[in-house]
């Protein structure tokens, strides 16, 4: 019998929850890692499968779970993520966030284990303060296509403190700013992937919009950072974690054409329907509670996942569809 603690990941297959199965490990954890593949990929993880301190089950979270032993973490990272998945299966990313989650609420409850929800800058719908502080209470409209994404993520920060308030549950909220980094799906539609798989294809890189609205960038290792600090802090309300330097997706573009040397050109589309102009955010609490900052610039962090991208083969790079949504929607 060893003492490692055991640290149960939901969405462990995915982008994020991927490089969390690796920093646990590399933590000496135990990590049970639970995915249902929807948008995620077993070849994010396959190179954790031969240790003895990691096992996978694969496994819709919106339906019962069930996990033998004692359980110290649940990460509740499962969700469709990016806007054009959640619009493609929106029912699922509304189970995930309200089912899902009160799954894994129960299973905490029942292992006197610490749960952490994945929440999100969405919760701040289109936002009319900026940056965004967490006692920013949002503007989503709860009936537009980002709707079943934004709503099940507030739903989610809700039925979590409720368990916090009623049932003594150890939660923790994160909210997390647009992250990027390897292992991010080709064409999931993000902003990232699309204009680095644009640019490696040949294509022109489209803008949707003016190209005005902002994000902020925060690279995948920074995010891990200030999840592993969260978690083990005794800090219970939410905590935005994301990087502050807020650039225009125009000029996004125009790093990406210099960063991976192409001559294409960029081209301009419509913007998507209820699409946040501006997005920062505040990180005052993350500084003081968590002694948390960024440390990875985006020169480096784009460095770091062009060099990802450029290594994936063409038959990847080509490919039309990057997630099972056919073998898992009826
Ligand atoms: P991702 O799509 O790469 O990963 C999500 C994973 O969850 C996938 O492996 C998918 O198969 C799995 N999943 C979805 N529904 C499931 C279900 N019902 N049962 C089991 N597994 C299921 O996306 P990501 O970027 O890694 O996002 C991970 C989490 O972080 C999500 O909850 C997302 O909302 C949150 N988040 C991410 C970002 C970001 O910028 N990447 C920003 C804010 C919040
Ligand atoms: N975007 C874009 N071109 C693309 C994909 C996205 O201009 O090919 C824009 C999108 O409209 C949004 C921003 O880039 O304003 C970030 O989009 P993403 O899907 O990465 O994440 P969001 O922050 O909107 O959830």
């Amino acid at each position: 019998m060893n003492n490692r603690k055991r640290i149960l990941i939901t969405g462990a297959a995915g982008f994020l929850g991927s490089h969390l199965c690796d920093r646990f490990i590399k933590e000496d954890y135990h990590v049970i890692a639970m995915d249902n593949l929807i948008t995620g990929r077993l070849k994010n993880i396959e190179h954790l499968f031969p240790l003895e301190n990691f096992e996978f089950y694969n496994q819709d979270v919106s339906t019962f779970i069930h996990v033998p032993g004692d359980l110290d973490y649940i990460l509740h990272f499962a969700s469709p993520a990016s806007p054009i998945d959640y619009l493609k299966i929106p029912i699922q990313t509304l189970k995930v966030g309200s089912l899902g989650i009160h799954n894994c609420l129960g299973l905490a409850k029942a292992k006197g284990a610490r749960l952490m929800i994945a929440s999100t800058s969405e919760v701040y719908g289109d936002p009319e303060v900026h940056p965004q502080t967490e006692e920013y209470w949002g503007h989503v409209n709860p009936i537009g296509p980002r709707g079943v994404y934004d709503e099940a993520k507030r739903f989610q920060e809700a039925i979590t403190m409720a368990y916090h308030t009623y049932h003594g549950l150890d939660t923790k909220i994160i909210r997390i700013f647009n992250t990027y980094g390897p292992r991010m799906r080709l064409n999931d539609g993000r902003v990232l992937p699309a204009f680095i798989g644009q640019a490696l294809r040949g294509e022109d890189l489209t803008i949707f919009g003016d190209g005005s609205q902002t994000r902020s960038f925060c690279y995948v290792d920074d995010l891990v950072e200030g999840i592993y600090r969260l978690l083990h802090s005794d800090y219970n309300q939410p905590v935005n974690v994301g990087n502050p330097d807020e650039i225009s997706i125009g000029d996004f573009a125009e790093e990406i054409i210099k960063l991976t040397g192409t001559d294409q050109k960029v081209i301009y589309q419509d913007l998507p329907v209820n699409d946040p102009k501006q997005r920062q955010p505040d990180i005052t609490k993350a500084i003081k509670i968590l002694g948390w900052e960024p440390k990875i610039d985006r020169a480096e962090g784009l460095k770091r996942t062009y060099a990802y991208f450029k290594s994936l083969s063409t038959e990847e790079l080509n490919k039309k569809e990057h997630n099972n949504f056919d073998k898992y929607v009826k």
